[in-house]
C-alpha cells in the first residue's frame, strides 16, 4: 500500500537561467523523491509576495540560503508525516507558520518550492500525470477532454529583458489558427527562424542576440517597427496574420513610466494618448491581447481600454494584480483588465494561484499560465495550465531549453493524452472545459 506521509525535505540553492540562485526543493514520501524549482521575475509587481534574498556580498547580494534554511529547518518541522494529497491543508499550514501577509517571513520563494513539489509527489504516488492531478484538485473533477494551451510565444523582447530602446517588454504570436499545439509550435519555430533571416538582414548580426525569455533582441527602439518585422516574418513563411496568427504585446508598462509620463517610441506619452496609441496598434496590427498596457496602480486607465475595446481583445492583469484574489476582485469589480496572468511565485503557494485561476473564470476573465523572464529546467506551469485548461500559456520564445522545456512538456501531454487533448480556436475555449 502506498504511504502519502511525507518523510524527507531537502531543499537547495541551484541557479536559474539568468545565472541567480534560486530555491530548488526535494520530497520524499514512499521511498519516492519529486523536486520542484521556483522562478524569479525582473518586472516585478510591488505587491508581489516577497522573494526572501540574503542581502550581504554572495551572489552580489541575491543569495537565498536564508529561503533554504527557512524550508530545512523551519518548514519541515510542521510538515513531516503530512498527507501529500493534502494540497490546500499543507499550504494553509506553511502560510500560518509565515504568518505575513506577503510571505516575508519565510520567503514565498521557500513556500512555493515545497507547494510546488508536494503536488509533483502527490501525483507520481497516485500514479496520475501532473495535469490530471492539478485538474482535480483545482475542479474536484476528473475529466477525459483536456483543452491543451496557445502557446504565447515571445519572439522579440524589449524592456527589462533586453539590451535595447524598445519600451514595450513582450511581442508576442499566437499560432490560433492551428488544428493541434504540436501543430502551433512548429508554426511558431517557423516563424522564428524566418524573423532571424529577415533581422539579420536588416540590421546586422547583432539583431539576432537573444533576450531574457528567447525572443531576438534587435537595437530597435519603436514598437511599430517591432510589430512590422514580425508581420512580415509570418507572411514570409506563407501565413495570413490574423489568421494562422494573432499578436499580443506585454507592455509592462509600469517599467516605463515616468514622473506621470510614459517614455515610448522617442515620445512622453500621457495616459489618454497612451490610451489611443493601444487602439491605433489594434486597428492596425491583428493585436489581439495586451498585458500590462498602463501603470500597475492605475487601475482606472486599465478599465477604460477595456471598455473601450471589443470583447474578442484581452487586457491581461499581470504586475497590476500579482495572482492575489484580493486585488484581483479589485479589478473584476472595476473591469480593470479581462484576464488575469498567473504567475505561481507571485502568491507563493499552488493553492492561492489556483484560487486565483478559479476566481477569474467564475467572472468571466481569461487566465495565461505564465512563466518568469528567470526560469529553469522545471515544467510546473505546463501541467498547470493543461489541468486548469486555461487555453492560453506564455513561456517565452520557441528557443532556449528554459523556455522549450515548458512547450516539450505539452508535446509530451498531447502525445498521452491522443484525442482527448483539444486546442483552442479562441481566447474563450476554457468554457467548455472549466
Ligand atoms: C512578465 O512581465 O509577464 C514576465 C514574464 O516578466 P517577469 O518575470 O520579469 O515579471
Ligand atoms: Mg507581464
Amino acid at each position: 500500500m502506498t504511504d502519502f506521509k511525507i518523510e524527507k525535505i531537502q531543499a537547495r540553492w541551484v541557479l536559474d537561467s539568468r545565472g541567480n540562485p534560486t530555491v530548488e526543493c526535494d520530497l520524499i514520501a514512499d521511498k519516492r523523491l519529486e523536486r520542484a524549482i521556483v522562478p524569479s521575475g525582473a518586472s516585478t509587481g510591488e505587491l508581489e509576495a516577497l522573494e526572501l534574498r540574503d542581502g550581504g556580498d554572495k551572489f552580489l547580494g541575491k543569495h537565498v540560503s536564508k529561503a533554504v534554511s527557512n524550508v530545512n529547518d523551519k518548514i519541515v518541522k510542521s510538515l513531516i508525516g503530512m498527507d501529500v494529497r493534502e494540497q490546500n491543508l499543507i499550504d494553509k499550514k506553511m502560510l500560518e507558520l509565515d504568518g505575513t501577509d506577503n510571505k516575508s517571513n519565510l520567503g514565498a520563494n521557500a513556500i512555493l518550492s515545497v507547494s510546488l513539489a508536494v503536488a509533483k509527489l502527490a501525483a507520481r504516488l497516485k500514479n496520475e500525470p501532473l495535469f490530471s492531478h492539478l485538474h482535480q484538485i483545482s475542479y474536484e473533477k476528473k475529466n477525459e477532454d483536456y483543452l491543451l494551451p496557445i502557446p504565447c510565444c515571445n519572439i522579440l523582447n524589449g524592456g527589462e529583458h533586453a539590451g535595447n530602446e524598445l519600451a514595450i517588454q513582450e511581442f508576442m504570436i499566437l499560432p490560433i489558427g492551428a488544428d493541434s499545439f504540436s501543430t502551433a509550435i512548429r508554426y511558431a519555430s517557423e516563424v522564428y527562424h524566418i524573423l532571424k533571416g529577415i533581422l539579420s538582414k536588416k540590421y546586422g548580426k547583432s539583431a539576432i542576440n537573444v533576450g531574457d525569455e528567447g525572443g531576438f533582441a534587435p537595437n530597435l527602439s519603436n514598437s511599430r517597427e517591432a510589430l512590422d518585422v514580425i508581420i512580415e516574418a509570418i507572411e514570409e513563411r506563407g501565413f495570413t496574420p490574423g489568421k494562422e496568427f494573432i499578436l499580443a504585446m506585454d507592455a509592462a508598462a509600469s517599467e516605463f513610466y515616468e514622473n506621470g509620463k510614459y517614455l515610448i517610441d522617442g515620445n512622453q506619452l500621457n495616459e489618454a494618448e497612451l490610451l489611443e496609441y493601444y487602439l491605433d496598434l489594434i486597428k492596425e496590427y491583428p493585436l489581439k491581447s495586451i498585458e500590462d498596457p498602463f501603470d500597475e496602480k492605475d487601475f482606472g486607465a486599465f478599465s477604460e481600454l477595456t471598455n473601450k475595446v471589443d470583447n474578442s481583445i484581452q487586457i491581461v492583469d499581470d504586475d497590476i494584480t500579482v495572482t492575489n484574489i484580493n486585488i484581483l476582485q479589485k479589478a473584476i469589480n472595476l473591469e480593470a483588465g479581462n484576464a488575469l496572468l498567473l504567475k505561481v511565485n507571485q502568491i507563493g503557494s499552488l493553492s492561492e494561484a489556483i484560487n486565483a485561476a478559479k476566481m477569474a473564470f467564475k467572472n468571466d476573465f481569461n487566465v495565461m499560465v505564465s512563466h518568469r523572464s528567470g526560469e529553469t529546467e522545471d515544467t510546473f506551469i505546463a501541467d498547470l495550465a493543461v489541468g486548469l485548461c486555461s487555453g492560453q500559456i506564455k513561456s517565452g520564445a520557441p528557443c532556449r531549453s528554459d523556455r522549450c522545456a515548458k512547450y516539450n512538456q505539452i508535446l509530451r501531454i498531447e502525445e498521452l493524452l491522443g484525442e482527448n487533448a483539444k486546442y483552442p480556436s479562441d481566447f474563450k475555449s476554457w468554457k467548455k472545459f472549466v
